[in-house]
């Protein structure tokens, strides 16, 4: 994800954040996420959601041990979006955005399918997944 959509969620969100601005120590369970945000920009709008949804889930029940993100990246074609110190609500939240990611452009956000090469499996739009040079179903054509 580009550096200024980033920056954007690590202001919005800065409890959930928290660990972001340390030094990368990769004994800290919190280094992948200082790193930053592995996944495209079509996901941008399903990730600020949930950390609305999360962080107000923080305010309401559990200020003293927030739940934290050490991590969000793309896994096998969909979103992977992991904290610390969830409640089962917030993990139902984080669930629900992560299917969100199944049907939703990686690259522009826009109604998608998960497409597989023999190589690669990415979820993209008919336009990105032609782009990026994947048979496109019968259908599509
Ligand atoms: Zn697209």
């Amino acid at each position: 994800m580009n550096e200024e959509k980033q920056q954007q969620l690590f202001k919005e969100f800065p409890v959930l954040f928290r660990k972001r601005n340390d030094v990368i120590d990769k004994k800290s369970p919190y280094w992948p996420i200082q790193t930053g945000i592995h996944c495209g920009e079509g996901w941008f709008e399903i990730i600020h959601d949930m950390c609305t949804k999360l962080q107000r889930l923080n305010e309401l029940e559990n200020p003293a041990e927030p739940c934290k993100i050490f991590q969000i990246k793309e896994k096998f074609g969909t979103m992977s979006f992991y904290t610390h110190h969830a409640s089962e609500i917030q993990r139902d939240v984080i669930r629900a955005g992560e299917m969100r990611t199944c049907t939703t452009c990686e690259e522009c956000g826009k109604n998608a399918y998960l497409r597989k090469s023999k190589m690669w499996i990415h979820t993209l739009c008919t336009e990105h997944a032609k782009a990026s040079g994947y048979k496109l179903e019968d259908w599509e054509t």
